[in-house]
């Protein structure tokens, strides 16, 4: 991108960040405007030195940020269910105890200019425990995230990006991972049974939301 363009464009993905980031916390939602990645990597390496258990939702935008060696190296329980060579029965171990860690830290699939999250899962781990059970939510928004409109704009955004790439992504057997687009299908591999949109902070929740000005996840 030309250096003019890339200026005018990071320039208006600001302001459509600062925006989301006022709308969020007209939700009493945490929201903190980052510019970069690396602000919202210290902002939660920061959070987590009150924790001791750490959760990951299993997010792109949150591995893009390449902190866990640094929770490693801090001592930190990490609960990623997301590691290689971990047998089912691990895994859904370890998803069951991100339901109540001390910090959980996620991507979301969509977040709409009126101030809401917008997920859809396949298991309903990650959504149930950005609403309910940690002690901290740190939910991480890519400015390529930012869905101009309402919850109905978020779940078009995700049934047209989000599902179809995570699907290719998990090697899934639906139709979507092959032609990358939506086909309502009812496959037994289907990612896409529980629909969330969070529109405010839920009640007695610590929801920090990291709007940053970077292409992060799908
Ligand atoms: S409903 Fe099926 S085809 Fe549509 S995005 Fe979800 S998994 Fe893919």
């Amino acid at each position: 991108m030309l250096e003019r363009t890339k200026e005018l464009n990071n320039w208006l993905t600001s302001q459509k960040c600062q925006a989301l980031v006022a709308a969020l916390n007209d939700k009493h939602f945490t929201a903190v405007y980052c510019e970069t990645a690396q602000q919202a990597a210290d902002y939660i390496l920061q959070a987590a030195e009150q924790a001791q258990s750490i959760g990951f939702g299993g997010s792109l935008s949150v591995a893009d940020l390449q902190i866990t060696s640094a929770l490693i190296k801090a001592g930190k329980d990490l609960l990623n269910h997301g590691l290689p060579d971990l047998t089912p029965e691990q895994r859904w171990t370890i998803m069951q105890q991100q339901q109540t860690c001390d910090l959980f830290i996620v991507g979301t699939n969509a977040a709409t200019t009126d101030g809401c999250l917008v997920n859809i899962d396949g298991i309903g781990n990650r959504v149930s425990a950005m609403i309910y059970g940690p002690a901290q939510v740190i939910v991480v928004v890519g400015r390529n995230k930012i869905v101009e409109g309402d919850y109905i704009d978020g779940i078009q955004r995700i049934k047209a990006v989000a599902a179809p790439a995570n699907a290719h992504r998990l090697d899934r057997d639906t139709p979507c991972a092959e032609s990358g687009f939506c086909h309502d299908c009812d496959s037994p591999e289907r990612i896409c049974h529980v629909t969330t949109i969070i529109d405010s902070q839920p009640s007695g929740a610590d929801l920090h939301v990291l709007v940053v000005n970077e292409d992060m996840g799908l």
